[in-house]
């Protein structure tokens, strides 16, 4: 039938990431035996620390290969309750669920909140899969732009323009992805404000919580604000970006009991519980045991930040502003003329460089750079794009 698939849910139809094409097509560089640098990449470059990998391998050798709770393993849980404490965040085991990477937590927690008929509000530039898993719930989203000189912070009156009686879900990820921002105190404590005064959640991407480089600043959860805002807020963290284990794939969520009531039976009759062995090591790291790898990697993004604006300083046709956290530097390109695509592609096909365009970013006119690479990949990245700038 020519037309099956006009018979089907629309919540299915999502678009895949644009950046796949770039990926493919540097792939086929590279097989052409060309030298193609990476500044892609969204995925620390280091290996797990070995406490961690020593703890998957006795739990398998100690047989916990079954399955357990689907909302989670309860040493990890109580593990991820002390970690909240630290925050200033007092939990229980029943706020929590852990969950196959952090992604599925986000998915869950708009797919269990939200339907069609809803509005959730998303600042931008934002991760690229906020949109998707907005579209997958069929609810709408509610873009409110920051401002790079306002260190990408969305303004009071602006959010509050934003919200009408069918919002339903704020979503805030600091340090972001993509433009390493920190938020303050004073605009977390804004955002919550609001959050209370019109009764809407908050769901709080932590995910990079560890990657902050600069001393003064600390990372705030906004749910330790007060307790009105933590009975709005679910709290996103995971172990991929801190830990290195982006390909382990578990995360977990931090919300109202009556929430994780709702996700954990979503979770029982999706993944059930997110691997079994992988939960135990994970209670390794909470403990503190790779805390040593842990510092050694963000001196080193530290290191590679520093390089890697220092570099970009000498291109006058791209203007950034030095990111406190995660591991990107967004780079407007409006100068250039071009829309952050063409000027992708053209990089990619002239000086061999794959960089992100931030369409999909809720930022036209940016391009993300990932400093998850060696100085040495970074200081020939940086050459290329130069000369690509030049010679426009
Ligand atoms: N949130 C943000 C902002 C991210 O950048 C990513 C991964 O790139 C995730 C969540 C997902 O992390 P995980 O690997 O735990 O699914």
């Amino acid at each position: 039938m020519e037309n099956l698939q006009d018979n089907y849910s629309p919540l299915g139809t999502l678009s895949p990431s644009v950046t796949l094409s770039l990926a493919a097509r540097a792939k086929e560089l590279k097989k052409q035996g060309l030298n193609v640098c990476s500044m892609s990449v969204g995925e620390p470059d280091f290996d797990t620390p070995q406490a961690i990998k020593d703890a998957c391998i006795q739990a398998l050798s100690d047989g916990k290969v079954g399955y357990i709770a689907s909302s989670g393993l309860p040493e990890l849980k109580d593990e991820i309750v002390k970690k909240m404490a630290s925050h200033g965040i007092q939990t229980t085991a029943n706020n929590v669920v852990v969950t196959t990477g952090a992604k599925l937590a986000l998915f869950e927690v708009i797919t269990a909140l939200c339907g069609v008929g809803d509005e959730v509000i998303v600042l931008a530039p934002y991760w690229l899969s906020y949109p998707e898993m907005i579209k997958a719930s069929g609810a709408k989203m509610v873009v409110v732009n920051t401002k790079a000189e306002n260190n990408f912070a969305p303004i009071k009156e602006e959010l509050e323009k934003a919200i009408t009686e069918h919002t339903k879900l704020i979503i805030v990820n600091s340090p972001s992805n993509p433009t390493g921002a920190v938020y303050s105190e004073a605009t977390l404590k804004m955002i919550a404000d609001i959050a209370v005064r019109y009764n809407i959640m908050v769901l709080s991407d932590e995910i990079y919580e560890k990657l902050i480089y600069d001393k003064q600043i600390k990372h705030i959860s906004i749910a330790s604000l007060n307790d009105d805002i933590k009975d709005l807020t679910i709290t996103i963290n995971g172990f991929s970006k801190a830990y290195a284990m982006t390909g382990w794939r578990l995360g977990y969520l931090v919300a109202p009991q009556w929430l994780v009531k709702r996700i954990s039976a979503l979770q029982s009759h999706a993944t059930s519980n997110a691997t079994t062995f992988v939960q135990y090591a994970a209670v390794v790291a909470l403990q503190g045991k790779a805390d040593k790898e842990v510092a050694d990697m963000v001196d080193t993004f530290a290191r590679r930040r520093e390089l890697l604006c220092k570099l970009l300083k000498e291109i006058p046709q791209i203007s950034f502003i030095e990111p406190q956290g995660a591991f990107y530097v967004m780079c407007n390109i409006s100068q250039t003329g071009k829309s952050a695509k063409d000027f992708a592609e053209e990089l990619l096909e002239k000086k061999l460089l794959t960089v992100i365009p931030c369409e999909s970013f809720g930022a036209p006119k940016y391009i993300r750079l990932s400093y998850a690479c060696s100085e040495e990949q970074i200081k020939e990245s940086v050459k290329r794009l130069k000369e690509f700038c030049q010679e426009l």
